[in-house]
């Protein structure tokens, strides 16, 4: 009883706090770099924005803990458009900086789907930071396809042709049936991160991500792993025709300002 209170009580908090949060700032966005693993050099692909919250006094939070919270009570559109802004903020500097373009991934939450001004709103934040579509990748989890798959797959049709390029997150565990999945209009397969895990623990076997990996050869687009967090889970996904990663392996999530240089000074262990 105790522990279902405090808990109810923290998720109140949290609740009550975000406008606040939102307004001061609290909300940072954490990248991590995705490598292509196609040539013999990994070469830096994009860098996927994840967002942390640093509460004055429950300290850093995880996004597990208040993206579900947000999105059952209306608040992740504001979230994500705050994140969206600050990523393109980013990659305009990286770009201003470097000269080369480092195109940013973003998470758009299936809520996020259903706004009716969606497209309109990204196109504005182009236009503000001066971008194109494809330097901001939009990574939309599988379970948002399958939930109210016709008015999804127009709505990703619609931002597609304005130039974005979807990934479909933690795919394999949305459900789609194989024959809607011919049908879906997407750029890249994101693998859950379980099929990774699973695989790569005792006793485990790799033969689920060969099938999505086949899967994905068939509908032509590039498959991405992500949790990958040793040489030798690199090797094996590179053998069997992983085109991306990102993980540990390489580099956790890192703040935007340090991140070209880490990227340049890591080398891949
Ligand atoms: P996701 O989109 O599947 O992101 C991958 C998660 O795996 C991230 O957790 C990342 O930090 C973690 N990760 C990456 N490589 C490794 C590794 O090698 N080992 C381990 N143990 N973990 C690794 P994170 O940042 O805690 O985010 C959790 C989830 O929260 C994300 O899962 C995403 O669904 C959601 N999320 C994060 N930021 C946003 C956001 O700005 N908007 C929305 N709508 N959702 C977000
Ligand atoms: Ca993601
Ligand atoms: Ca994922």
């Amino acid at each position: 009883d105790n522990a279902l209170h405090e808990n109810e009580s923290y998720t109140e908090r949290l609740l009550d706090d975000f406008q606040d949060a939102l307004d001061k700032h609290q909300f940072t966005v954490y990248y991590q770099p995705k490598f292509d693993i196609r040539p013999e050099t990994p070469a830096l692909s994009s860098a996927e924005a994840l967002v942390r919250w640093v509460h004055p006094e429950l300290g850093f939070i995880s996004p597990d803990k208040f993206i579900p919270l947000f999105e059952e009570n209306g608040l992740i559109q504001q979230l994500d458009l705050y994140v969206w802004r600050e990523t393109a903020a980013q990659i305009r500097e990286w770009k201003n900086r470097l000269g080369t373009s480092v195109p940013g991934s973003v998470n758009v939450s299936r809520i996020d789907m259903y706004e009716p001004r969606l497209i309109e709103t990204l196109l504005e934040l182009l236009r503000e930071y001066d971008l194109t579509a494809d330097e901001l990748l939009l990574e939309i989890t599988e379970s948002a396809y399958t939930q109210d798959s016709a008015q999804i797959v127009s709505k990703v049709n619609h931002l597609r042709e304005q130039g974005f390029r979807i990934e479909m997150d933690d795919f394999g565990t949305g459900y789609s049936s194989l024959n809607m999945i011919s049908a879906l209009p997407i750029d890249a397969l994101k693998l859950d991160m379980t099929f990774i895990r699973n695989a790569f623990k005792d006793g485990g076997d790799t033969r689920l991500i060969e099938v999505i990996i086949d899967i994905a050869e068939y509908l032509d687009v590039p498959v991405i792993a992500e949790v990958v967090e040793t040489r030798e889970q690199l090797k094996e996904l590179q053998r069997m025709g992983c085109d991306y990663f990102q993980g540990f392996f390489y580099s956790k999530p890192v703040p935007g300002d340090g991140f070209l240089t880490y990227v340049r000074d890591t080398n891949m262990r």
